[in-house]
């Protein structure tokens, strides 16, 4: 006696795909290579594109020039050679009002052979043009699918057609009928959150009937503005994606500013007047603008939480500094933590000199040095005595205890996560924080890493700067590369020789960059000093080897990509890179920026292997024809996929379905204004109306606690 009526489970979005019906075992797992493992995961997975299959016709209607869908059975298909090199893929097809020819210039010979055969009914989709031979109608390359017999007829045809992304094994038509049984079954549950005020301010639909309508489009629908995700179904989706992210990012911001007090500080006061005395150049007009706005940040009741983006070379270090001492100068203890130890250390070099002159006591934390050596370095942090820490992020560790830590600056920010920034805050400290980044984070990611954060831009060069050149080279040409570089060493200037990355082990990359240097010294240019730098080296190596470069002692430095970041040696004007297409775009700019610091006009030159894949290929053309960080970092972010930009995957930052940080921009900028909107309004989210709102905020980020504390 079954009583299922009463048993049966209550269906929720949570359900695992694996039960539903059509799915099992099998399809699961293809199902979870596209990262779908529940049923709102695959609601929320929508089509990339959509195809017009309204308009179906009969063969003999078809009209040239105008998109339209037909079925056809294959009577003869195979490929056909053209001349010597050139295959085609072509297909006979009818219906019972006539023939027609489908053809493939691009294609693949096992993939259409077992699709297209003979006898078998097939959806085409595409626009017919006139044979150039004059033989009537044709049509290229269409979009070509297996009509599925008897019921499900109606998803592939008369209709407008989604198309998703699929995974080999998963048909496209199985995968819309999984969907299609989702979307039937679960519409109820699917709740409203967003606010009524919104909803109707940009007249979106509800949750439930924009999933309905972005999976499968009324036939009357605008292709045009679905395909560009702007049809109020998609816009709906994609902004309730990008409103909770900036609400979390609103909550934290305002937060930050409510809870915790940072101290107010003074600014231009004796000790930076004096400072700038010292300098050597007067300021930049950009350095004078930020450091404006820098100030009146200090000024306020609250830390200061700020993010200076800044290319390569337009000067951030002398603006970290002035803040650096504006904190001394009242009366706090400030760091700057740097991505590296090289890097630390040359800040530490660089700054040293000042304080010297200044009169203030600065000191260097690395993880080398003995127990005894540590202990007594941070006994002077704690108790005061050390007035500016210059680190690595081992500055954060649980071990060095601040006396009273009012500001730190953090250089590179491409290389800190999220977590590092809230490390400092869980000790209980809530300093100023100025968070330089020297690789342009595009506008979208700086919106969605970066929205709690006040942002500032440093647009500007030191004046004087050559453009750098950049040439890149060939594997067989690399004599040319070494013959220009051999030419700048010769008249005096210097050179950076950069070894290539081959796997995430520093020995093994060591180990090239060894031939490399020897290779250079014993043959290629035996006349001239090389050293060669990299991470395994110990501290005082280093130190000793980058202080010999900078006095001139060394023509060319070989080296890992320990130096990717901040040195500075205005006399070094070749930055020779081998290998070049196995580094990221953002590197390549930072490595390049290495040069071009000086009076002299500098050369970038990228020695690469032939077997370059179509992304090497764009990125190396992308930093041959820009300058500009700003569009490098958006090329990135175009040819690399946001997860994959540097950092961003250990930064916590969730997956977008919906969005894209490329296409969906206004998007963006809009669910920001209305999130920190909201947020002033409504801080706990406790209006009757922000409930539901509420819920899907812990529903989505519940286990990010640290963001999910405030309300
Ligand atoms: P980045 O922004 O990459 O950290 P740096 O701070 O290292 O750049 O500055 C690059 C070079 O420009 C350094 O040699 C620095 O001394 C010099 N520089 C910075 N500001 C000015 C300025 N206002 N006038 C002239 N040179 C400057
Ligand atoms: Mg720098």
């Amino acid at each position: 006696m079954s009583n299922k009526s009463t048993v049966a489970k209550k269906l929720s979005l949570d359900d695992p795909l694996q039960f539903i019906k059509g799915v099992g075992p099998k399809r699961a797992d293809l199902l979870k290579k596209l990262n779908l493992e529940t049923v709102s995961d695959a609601l929320f997975f929508l089509p990339f594109r959509y195809e017009d299959r309204t308009q179906v016709k009969k063969i003999i209607e078809l009209v040239p020039g105008e998109t339209a869908s037909f079925l056809g059975e294959v009577v003869n298909a195979g490929t056909v050679r053209i001349g010597r090199r050139r295959k085609i893929f072509e297909a006979l097809v009818q219906d019972d009002s006539g023939f027609l020819h489908v053809k493939w210039f691009q294609f693949n010979e096992t993939y259409m052979t077992e699709k297209v055969k003979t006898g078998r009914k097939l959806i085409f989709s595409g626009k017919p043009t006139h044979n150039k031979r004059g033989g009537g109608l044709e049509v290229i390359h269409p979009n070509t699918e297996i009509q599925s017999d008897g019921s499900s007829e109606s998803l592939e045809i008369g209709r407008i057609v989604p198309i998703y992304h699929s995974t080999d094994g998963l048909h496209l038509k199985s995968l819309r009928k999984i969907i299609k049984n989702l979307v039937d079954n679960y519409k109820n549950l699917i709740e409203e959150f967003l606010p009524d005020k919104i909803l109707k301010r940009y007249k979106f639909p509800t949750r439930s009937k924009a999933i309905q309508k972005a999976h499968f489009p009324p036939n009357d629908a605008s292709i045009e503005l679905l395909d560009k995700f702007q049809d109020s179904s998609q816009a709906r989706l994609i902004f309730e994606e990008f409103f909770l992210l900036q609400l979390t990012l609103a909550l934290k911001k305002r937060h930050l500013q409510v809870e915790e007090c940072g101290q107010p500080f003074k600014t231009r006061g004796e000790l930076i007047h004096k400072f700038m005395e010292l300098l050597k150049f007067d300021l930049t007009k950009a350095q004078k603008k930020v450091l404006g706005e820098i100030m009146h940040y200090l000024e306020k009741n609250e830390p200061m939480n700020l993010l200076l983006q800044g290319d390569v070379g337009s000067g951030k270090t002398v603006v970290a500094l002035i803040s650096l001492l504006t904190g001394v100068d009242n009366d706090c203890q400030t760091a700057l933590m740097a991505p590296t130890e090289l890097l630390a250390e040359q800040h530490f070099l660089s700054i040293r000199p000042f304080c010297e002159a200044l009169n203030i006591t600065i000191a260097l934390v690395t993880s080398s040095g003995t127990a005894k050596e540590k202990s007594l370095l941070h006994s002077s942090i704690s108790n005061g005595t050390t007035q500016i820490i210059i680190g690595t992020h081992a500055l954060i560790q649980k071990k060095i205890e601040f006396s009273k830590l009012g500001l730190i600056v953090v250089d590179e920010q491409h290389r800190f996560g999220v977590l590092q920034r809230d490390a400092l805050s869980k000790k209980g400290l809530t300093p100023h924080v100025l968070i330089m980044t020297a690789t342009p984070i595009p506008r979208s990611l700086a919106l969605t890493l970066y929205g709690d954060m006040n942002v500032s831009f440093l647009d500007e060069f030191p004046p004087g700067r050559i453009p750098i050149e950049t040439k890149l080279f060939y594997e067989d040409s690399r004599n040319t590369a070494y013959t220009l570089l051999e030419k700048e060493i010769t008249e005096g200037r210097q050179a950076y020789v950069v070894c290539p990355l081959i796997e995430e082990s520093e020995s093994i990359d060591l180990k090239a960059a060894i031939d490399v240097s020897e290779e250079l010294q014993n043959r290629r240019l035996p006349n001239f000093k090389i050293e060669l730098i990299h991470g395994k080296l110990k501290k005082e190596e280093r130190q000793k080897i980058m202080a010999a470069f900078k006095n001139g002692e060394i023509d060319v430095l070989v080296a890992t990509t320990v130096i990717e970041v901040g040195i500075d040696v205005p006399n070094a004007t070749v930055m020779l890179i081998e290998h070049a297409e196995r580094f990221g775009l953002a590197q390549l700019h930072q490595l390049r920026g290495r040069v071009g610091r000086g009076k002299q006009a500098s050369i970038c030159l990228l020695i690469c292997s032939h077997a370059l894949t179509v992304d090497g290929k764009a990125r190396l053309s992308a930093i041959v024809k820009s300058r500009d960080g700003f569009s490098i970092a958006e090329e990135d972010l175009r040819i690399r996929g946001p997860g994959d930009f540097t950092g961003t995957r250990q930064s916590g930052m969730p997956l977008l379905r919906a969005g894209s940080l490329l296409r969906d921009i206004k998007l963006l900028e809009l669910s920001r204004r209305e999130a920190i909107d909201l947020i002033e309004k409504d801080p706990k989210l406790e209006a009757p109306e922000h409930i539901k709102l509420k819920e899907a905020l812990h529903h989505t980020f519940g286990n990010q606690t640290n963001l999910m504390k405030v309300i």
